[in-house]
Parts: structure tokens; C-alpha cells; sequence
């Protein structure tokens, strides 16, 4: 595959992923490009279709996975998430560096790809502090929530394997992590603007 490498962020659910890569996205316009995977969640309040993700249903979801449009699937916090292939391809026809959101189900598939993406962990610094962020966020039931925290100790401890990930970034301080962020991908933004100019 041509182009900018992709990056993969993946952490556990209100690590803080979706903030970092936000700010990453409007300070660095025109460089990377979102791959919207599709999911069977309802959307949050401000969530766009077509934007944060497709929203579908299970049926219409599965069928796309049997005909081979995904690059990888999982089942997170009992609803369904993908990557598909035409959500890459809209990025990589742009020639903007593909971000993918996706969980630590996602990361071991995409590694049986040809993608070749820099595998990025976002941690929190605690489950405590983890736990309060998605508290205050106030977008997820008790129960979604308590299988958002059981998932998100499973993540903590395969993140901590050593090869699962390049770089993990811990989330304690917004800009500390933002700035290690930035930094990290500064050489392929570089690569990018380079191309454009
Ligand atoms: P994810 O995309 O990983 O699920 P979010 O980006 O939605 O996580 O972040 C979860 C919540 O925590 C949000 O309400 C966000 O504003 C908040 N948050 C993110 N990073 C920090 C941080 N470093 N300090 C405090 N709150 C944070
Ligand atoms: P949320 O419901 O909070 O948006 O996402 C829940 C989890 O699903 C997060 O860990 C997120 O990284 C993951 N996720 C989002 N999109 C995909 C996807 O396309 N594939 C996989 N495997 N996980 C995804």
C-alpha cells in the first residue's frame, strides 16, 4: 500500500482517544484523514453518521462481513465494530495519513494485514481516573459502563505485552499527552506537507 503510513490508536473506551485525535485532526488540516468504521451503537449526542461512524444494524453489518467488505471486525460492550475497506480506501484515495480507531480485537487482526500502520496505545493513568472520565461523560449506561471498565482491564493488560503496541502514551495530562502525541507522528506529518507542497 502507497502513501503516508496509517496510525492506529486504540486504548481503552474513554482513554481519550476521540479528544486527542480531534485536536491532532484541526491543529494538522488536510493531513489526516478519519477511517469512519461502522458500528451497530447508537449514536452519542453530537455524533454524525457518515462522520464518527456509519450506524447500521446488525444484519446489514453482518452481511457486509460475509460478502468481505471489512478488513476487521469485533464484537466491544455487545455491539459490533469495522473497519471497512472502502473507509480506508476513501483516505488513501485522498492521500491524507489514515487514522483508525479501533480496539485491541482490531489491532490483532489488522496485524494479520498488509496496512503496516505505527501501532499507538492511549492509557489512562488509572482505572479510577478512567472510570470517573466515562462517568463524566455521560454517554454510557451503568451497564455499557461496567463493560466498558471489564474491557478496558482486559486492554490494559494485553497493551502492556511487549510488540502489541510501538509507542503507549499515557492520557494523565491533556497537553503533555497531546504534545507526545504530535511529536511522535511529527516525521510523517513532515512527509506529508512535503508531498502537498
Ligand atoms: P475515548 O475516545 O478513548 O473513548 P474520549 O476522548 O471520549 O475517550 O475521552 C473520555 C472523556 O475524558 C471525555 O469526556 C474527555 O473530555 C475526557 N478526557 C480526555 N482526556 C482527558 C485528560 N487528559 N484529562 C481529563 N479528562 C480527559
Ligand atoms: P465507542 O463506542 O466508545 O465509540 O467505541 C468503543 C470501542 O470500539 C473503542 O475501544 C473503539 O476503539 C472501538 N472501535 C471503534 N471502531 C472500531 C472498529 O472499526 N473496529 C474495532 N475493532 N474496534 C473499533
Amino acid at each position: 500500500m502507497s502513501g503516508p503510513r496509517p496510525v492506529v490508536l486504540s486504548g481503552p473506551s474513554g482513554a481519550g482517544k476521540s479528544t486527542l485525535m480531534k485536536r491532532l485532526m484541526k491543529e494538522h488540516e488536510g493531513i489526516f484523514g478519519f477511517s469512519v468504521s461502522h458500528t451497530t451503537r447508537n449514536p452519542r449526542p453530537g455524533e454524525e453518521n457518515g462522520k464518527d461512524y456509519h450506524y447500521t444494524t446488525r444484519e446489514v453489518m453482518q452481511d457486509g462481513i460475509d460478502n468481505g467488505d471489512f478488513i476487521e471486525n469485533a464484537e466491544f460492550s455487545g455491539n459490533l465494530y469495522g473497519t471497512s475497506k472502502a473507509a480506508i480506501q476513501d483516505v488513501i484515495d485522498k492521500n491524507l495519513m489514515c487514522i483508525l480507531d479501533v480496539d485491541i480485537q482490531g489491532v490483532r487482526r489488522i496485524k494479520e494485514t498488509e496496512l503496516n500502520p505505527i501501532y499507538i496505545s492511549i492509557q489512562p493513568p488509572s482505572m479510577d481516573v478512567l472510570e470517573k472520565r466515562l462517568r463524566d461523560r455521560q454517554t454510557e449506561t451503568e451497564e455499557s459502563l461496567q463493560k466498558r471498565l471489564e474491557a478496558a482491564r482486559i486492554d490494559m493488560e494485553l497493551s502492556s505485552e511487549p510488540g502489541v503496541f510501538d509507542v503507549v502514551i499515557i492520557n494523565d495530562d491533556l497537553e503533555r499527552a497531546y504534545e507526545e502525541l504530535r511529536d511522535l507522528l511529527s516525521d510523517e506529518i513532515q512527509k506529508v506537507k512535503e508531498v502537498k507542497s
